[in-house]
């Protein structure tokens, strides 16, 4: 099983990160991909893939951090000179993010898509795929990734932790992009504005365009919900997906783990 969008490049993980990792590749994870939120958290991210041969990163500026002074007038110089750097794989997380935080609030749109947009052009010049990060946005990220289909890679990546309409779905996939479920497809219900049960998106998306992700230390699946996610959870997620694929566990793991490398060309 591989954890296609995790962050052990987190605070949460700075005392035992290798422990974690070990306990991750013992327990059958096959690859690991630390995702970077800002330019501290990518440069980290390409640091820990560079430590251990089944870790890779992708890199980039999260939504929410579109609006931080950190990015200065040079960001996307910085981001480039991160990119380049062996074991990074993709551009993310980038996309746009509506919900209202309680310590963020909504980052302005106008600032969100500039940044968004510049980093699709940035994956264009290196030739990555792209992980996205939707929430509350997907009409206009969809928006976004039609008028800039010429920039787009053959496969153009992937939505993390998806959520949203059945419509918003749909068009992804129309788009080329594979789709990422994380733990909280275990739970039960709906996420606070979202309409459409996760499990039933999944039942809607092809087998050969899902991929599993932990997004750890955020979203732990049941039965461990309330404590820090791990990476080896991601082993529990593929199981729940068993269920409701109607598919065995061993179909998931091979099918999931190949299209993780028909997304991400340079993951080795
Ligand atoms: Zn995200
Ligand atoms: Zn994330």
């Amino acid at each position: 099983m591989i954890d296609v969008h995790c962050h052990l490049n987190f605070h949460s993980f700075s005392s035992d990160y290798d422990a974690v990792i070990k306990s991750a590749l013992e327990k059958g994870v096959t690859r690991i991909i630390n995702t970077g939120t800002k330019l501290d958290s990518s440069k980290l991210a390409v640091d820990l893939a560079k430590q251990y041969s089944e870790l890779f990163a992708i890199v980039g500026i999260h939504p929410h951090h579109a609006d931080k002074i950190e990015l200065g007038n040079n960001w996307i110089d910085d981001l480039e000179m991160i990119a380049k750097q062996s074991k990074v794989i993709g551009i993310g997380e980038i996309g746009l993010d509506y919900f209202s935080y309680k310590s963020n609030g909504i980052v302005d749109p106008k600032i969100q898509k500039e940044v968004f947009i510049t980093q699709i052009e940035l994956a264009h010049k290196l030739k990555l795929p792209l992980q996205i990060h939707n929430r509350l946005a997907g009409e206009d990220i969809l928006m976004i990734l039609k008028e800039k289909k010429h920039l787009l890679q053959t496969v153009p990546g992937m939505f993390h932790c998806f959520a949203g309409t059945k419509e918003v779905l749909k068009e992804a996939l129309n788009l080329g992009f594979f789709i990422g479920f994380d733990g909280n497809i275990t739970y039960p219900g709906l996420a606070p504005k979202e309409t459409v049960e996760l499990k039933e998106l999944a039942k809607l998306t092809p087998l050969d365009r899902i991929v599993v992700e932990t997004d750890s230390p955020y979203l732990t699946p049941i039965p461990h919900r309330g404590e820090r996610n791990l990476p080896e959870y991601v082993i529990l997620i593929g199981k729940f997906l068993s269920g409701v694929k109607e598919v065995s566990y061993d179909r998931i793991v091979e099918q999931t783990t190949q299209n993780v490398y028909t997304i991400f060309n340079k993951l080795s």
